[in-house]
Parts: structure tokens; C-alpha cells; sequence
């Protein structure tokens, strides 16, 4: 199994579709922000620190979330690939991971940008929650990832919470910055031909983008 990294900006539904790799596949799911968010859950200096510049919408800097993802590369469960969303974000994190890569023996494998349009990114996020115990996540703007029941986790039955950079203002500002940094980051993969984009529509389920990954990873 190749490893995938998902460039999508926010509320394109990465975490969502890595859900879903990660069951087809068993591989694990890792997300930069909830590397970040685990940090910032620990109470430590670096979290508090964390917690400050994430609720602004500004990136964390390079070096803080290397170290954190390389921990987690060297986990047992990434031996057969893994799914990364939210890293590399620009080009010098890319370099940084393909120097990461080459000192882990890994192969960069599939990269797929879910390109959604900015007024789409902000009717999504406005409506998501999230479960803090297992990470569940859920949106009331889109019918089938409503919860069951009314803000209670279908999985766990814990309250679910909205996460405090989901707000407008933060979402514009998390959106241009994302895309601002990736656009680069984007032609740079399409010349090293391992990048796949798919067009994220409203009226698009859930599992029409899953079937569309697929069809790139099984290919
Ligand atoms: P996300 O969960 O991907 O929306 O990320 C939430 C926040 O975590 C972002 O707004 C950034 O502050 C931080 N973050 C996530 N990924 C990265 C990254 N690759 N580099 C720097 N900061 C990041």
C-alpha cells in the first residue's frame, strides 16, 4: 500500500475521506492539526503555546510539527503506509518531508488535492463539531454527517463541541493562508506527476469522493 497525503484547505472533507482510507485500507490516519490539538489536550508549555497561535489561524512553525510527525512515523502501524492530511503544507515542509522520508526509507507514494471553492469551505465549516474523546466528526450543514442524536457522538456518546478556530473569521483567514501557501506546493507535485486533484461539489456525498479516491489509489 503506497502512502497518500490529502492537500485539501479546510472543510474539503479530508478528514472525513481519511476516515474512510483508514477503514478500507487498515492504515493509520494522521492529521498534522490533531498531532497539533493531542499537544495542546497535554496541558504542556508547547500546548499552551500551540493553543495561542492555532486559535489566530496562524501555521505552527516548521520544526514543532516535524519533530511531532516523525514520532509518529516511526510508529509499528505506519509500516504499511499511512494517510497524512494537513502536512506539507508549503513547499519548504515538503522539502523537509522528503528529507524525513529519505531517512525513514519511505516512498512519497499517492498525493490527491481536494479543491473545493472558498463559499462551500465556509457553509461547511460553519456547521461542523467534533467529538473531543475519539475525534469524530460531524457537520450540520450536510445531511448524512449529522449526528443520530442531537450533539451527542453516534460513536462514543460523549457531548459533541464545536472546535474554537471554527468560526467565520478564522475560516477565511485559515482558507487564504492555506491556499496562499499550497498553490505552490500543488504545482510542485503535478511536475513530479504524483498529484491528483478532485473537484469537491455540493451536491457530492461523502462516499462519491471516497469512490473517486479509490480509483486513483487502486489504478
Ligand atoms: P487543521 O486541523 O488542519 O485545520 O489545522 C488546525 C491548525 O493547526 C492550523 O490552523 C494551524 O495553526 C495548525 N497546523 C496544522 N497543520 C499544520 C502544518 N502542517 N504546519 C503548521 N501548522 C499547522
Amino acid at each position: 500500500m503506497k502512502n497518500i497525503i490529502f492537500i485539501s484547505p479546510p472543510a474539503a472533507g479530508k478528514g472525513t475521506q481519511s476516515k474512510l482510507l483508514s477503514q478500507e485500507y487498515n492504515i493509520p490516519h494522521i492529521s498534522a492539526g490533531d498531532l497539533l490539538r493531542d499537544e495542546v489536550a497535554s496541558g504542556s508549555d508547547l500546548g499552551k503555546e500551540l493553543k495561542q497561535i492555532m486559535d489566530a489561524g496562524n501555521l505552527v512553525d516548521a520544526n514543532t510539527i516535524l519533530k511531532l510527525l516523525e514520532n509518529r512515523l516511526m510508529k509499528d502501524d505506519c509500516q504499511n503506509g499511512y494517510i497524512l492530511d494537513g502536512y506539507p503544507r508549503n513547499l519548504s515542509q515538503a522539502y523537509s518531508y522528503e528529507e524525513l522520508l529519505k531517512k525513514m526509507n519511505k516512498e512519497m507514494g499517492h498525493v490527491i488535492f481536494l479543491d473545493i471553492d472558498k463559499s462551500l469551505a465556509v457553509k461547511r465549516i460553519t456547521g461542523r463539531i467534533v467529538c473531543p474523546n475519539c475525534g469524530s466528526s460531524y457537520n450540520l450543514n450536510v445531511s448524512e454527517l449529522r449526528p443520530i442524536k442531537e450533539n451527542i457522538c453516534n460513536r462514543c456518546a460523549h457531548p459533541l463541541e464545536k472546535r474554537s478556530d471554527d468560526n467565520e473569521v478564522t475560516i477565511l483567514k485559515r482558507f487564504d493562508t492555506y491556499m496562499n501557501n499550497t498553490k505552490e506546493l500543488i504545482d510542485y507535485y503535478k511536475n513530479m506527476n504524483v498529484l491528483t486533484t478532485i473537484k469537491i461539489n455540493e451536491e457530492d456525498s461523502a462516499y462519491d469522493t471516497f469512490n473517486k479516491i479509490k480509483e486513483v489509489i487502486n489504478d
